[in-house]
């Protein structure tokens, strides 16, 4: 996994009514390489803008993040991206939809066919590949995206709220199911989630942000034993 430090970062967005919004204020972080984090707090209090800023998705106003030691300003092969929805691509197969960060960076895609097996395997989805999004349920298309994030190997995978979109049943069963694949893969973790339950469940730490907008309130270490 990768080391994150994350120094004096803001974001203050401009309105076009001219009253900023302050989503990020001032936040000092660093993640262990290998760390699990989770982030739960009230909707609005900054966690989505926080992660854009880790994607490279969204700038900072001020502060700075690097990601093993280089400055993030823009998407990074070394950070994967799951969403609450999938994104999947309905007229690619599976496989395809695992392949497109590499086809689009035009990388050597036989190379990368079978990593994108044994992704599939792991979450799985053994013989899924040739398989279409719409043949799939809702959280196998969920397991197919985290596949997708992880194709390049990513040092540090941004999670948020993967599992928001998903009925209880199979959101039990998704967490259960991808403990022990985020164990394997040992990459560092940053996942936004609104159940306080699954952040204590999955993560090493949990950030818990402020109603007030932009501000960490608590950080706490969670001593779980892992199977
Ligand atoms: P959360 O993910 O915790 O719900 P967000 O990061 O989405 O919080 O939002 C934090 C604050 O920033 C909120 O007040 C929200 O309305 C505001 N905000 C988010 N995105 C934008 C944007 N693109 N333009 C203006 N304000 C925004
Ligand atoms: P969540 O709570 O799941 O993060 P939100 O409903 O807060 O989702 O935000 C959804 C999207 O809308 C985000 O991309 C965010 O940046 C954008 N957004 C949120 N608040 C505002 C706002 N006040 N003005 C413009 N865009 C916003």
């Amino acid at each position: 996994g990768a080391a994150v430090e994350i120094s004096h970062l803001s974001k203050v967005y401009k309105t076009r009514e001219d009253d900023d919004v302050v989503a990020i204020e001032r936040i000092d972080l660093q993640f262990e390489p290998g760390t699990f984090v989770a982030v739960v707090g009230p909707s609005g209090c900054g966690k989505s803008t926080l992660l854009s800023m880790l994607a490279g998705l969204v700038s900072a106003s001020t502060g700075k993040i690097a990601i093993d030691g280089d400055a993030i300003s823009r998407p990074h092969p070394k950070i994967g991206v799951v969403f609450q929805s999938d994104l999947l691509l309905y007229w690619r197969t599976v496989l395809d939809n695992i392949l497109l960060p590499i086809e689009i960076k035009r990388l050597d895609l036989s190379k990368f066919r079978t990593r994108a097996e044994e992704l599939l395997e792991q979450v799985g989805l053994k013989g899924f590949g040739k398989k279409y999004p719409s043949e799939l349920s809702g959280g196998m298309r969920q397991r197919v995206a985290i596949c997708r994030a992880l194709i390049q190997e990513p040092g540090l995978l941004l999670m948020d709220e993967p599992f928001g979109a998903l009925d209880a049943l199979t959101r039990e069963q998704m967490i259960m199911d991808m403990q022990s694949m985020w164990l394997r893969v040992q990459n560092t973790v940053l996942f936004i989630t609104h159940g306080i339950d699954e952040a204590v469940f999955l993560a090493d730490r949990v950030l818990v942000m402020s109603p007030r907008p932009g501000r960490i309130d608590l950080d706490l270490k969670i001593d779980m034993p892992r199977p």
